[in-house]
């Protein structure tokens, strides 16, 4: 899929349902089954004309799909964290998994208490609680509703459909997010239409 191409599909209730392709989206808006939402910046030739590619469709019937929250592991909190290290907030291309308490002050391994770190604030940090070791995250941890992969998707185009990911996020402007849709839930929903 190419990355400027994608576009995301929402339910009739603008619940994110999957990214597909331009192509895909297209047959659903001819096939009078999507409507165009926001349209991109690009275009696509078809054998009879060359067609704005948008960048959100909404379907027209509701799609009935289970939620799936996104598992935890160590991938999707890199991917939560946008391979950012939440320490010093550098992208690093081979992150480390963090324990804010130590697991062996008791710090438990979920979502809440693990954050991707670089080697060198990993390595900085030890074995010590945030204030002993004098370190600061760059922003609280959270249990994320969707993860989006980025490889999947533009940084740019990520950005225009932050808002119908994380609405009530947004509202509060507490985190900054740039990650993307769970692996299952795109497939489920690609199944589906
Ligand atoms: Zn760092």
């Amino acid at each position: 899929m190419d990355a400027d191409q994608s576009v995301l599909l929402l339910n009739t209730t603008f619940e994110p349902l999957t990214v597909i392709s331009a192509r895909r989206a297209l047959r659903l808006i001819f096939s009078k089954k999507a409507h165009t939402i926001e349209e991109g910046n690009t275009h696509l030739c078809t054998v009879r004309a060359r067609v704005r590619v948008p960048s959100v469709i909404q379907i027209f019937y509701y799609v009935k799909k289970p939620y799936l929250a996104p598992k935890f592991s160590k991938k999707s909190v890199f991917i939560r964290d946008n391979y950012r290290c939440q320490y010093c907030g550098k992208h690093i291309t081979k992150p480390t998994i963090d324990h804010i308490i130590p697991k062996s002050k008791g710090g438990r391994t979920g979502w809440m208490n693990v954050v991707t770190a670089c080697n060198l604030c990993n390595n900085k940090k030890g074995d010590r609680p945030l204030k002993e070791a004098g370190m600061r995250l760059i922003k609280e941890p959270h249990e994320p509703k969707y993860l989006v992969y980025s490889s999947v998707i533009s940084p740019a185009r990520m950005k225009r459909w932050e808002r119908y990911f994380y609405p009530e996020l947004q509202e509060t402007e507490k985190f900054i997010i740039t990650a993307a849709v769970s692996q299952e839930l795109a497939v489920n929903a690609e199944a589906l239409v």
